[in-house]
């Protein structure tokens, strides 16, 4: 077994979509980025390609080049997948955890799982999305900003 980590933060602001593990969660602002700015399949990508030890989405997918504006992180995920499994990695789990003051997202968070499971070729119970407020605190309780952790176990 392999553990990976993945950490990402992405600003809030006015004429974005907000895009979360590949579901449009309606809301008055969005993650600002170069593609959907996806944060929570952002932070799952690092960790997976963390634990396969192959560097990390900013060398990937550099934000420099024009062929990843807007697209969809789902997209970049399953490339990432792609590598994995030219390796020799198939997914142990994967737990994401997301941080947000606003809005509620209890009520995305199984068609997250969907996606995630869809887009990593693994079945619904390897796959955990959670979402925590961080009590008003910081730049997640001001809403200046969403921050995701990811951690996955890979099984070679
Ligand atoms: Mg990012």
């Amino acid at each position: 077994m392999r553990i990976g980590h993945g950490f990402d933060v992405h600003r809030l602001t006015e004429g974005r979509k907000l895009i979360l593990g590949g579901v449009e969660i309606p809301f008055e602002r969005g993650l600002d980025g170069h593609s959907d700015a996806d944060v929570l399949v952002h932070a799952l990508m690092d960790a997976l390609l963390g634990a396969a030890a192959q560097r990390d989405i900013g060398v990937l997918f550099p934000d420099t080049d024009p062929r990843y504006k807007g697209i969809s992180s789902m997209l970049l995920l399953e490339e990432v997948m792609r590598i994995l499994r030219e390796k020799g990695f198939r997914v142990g789990n994967v737990d994401v955890t997301v941080l947000a003051q606003r809005p509620k997202l209890k009520a995305f968070i199984p068609q997250m799982c969907k996606n995630l499971a869809q887009a990593m070729n693994v079945s619904a119970d390897r796959v955990n999305v959670k979402a925590t407020t961080e009590e008003g605190l910081g730049f997640t309780g001001s809403g200046e900003g969403i921050a995701c952790h990811a951690v996955c176990l890979l099984e070679e």
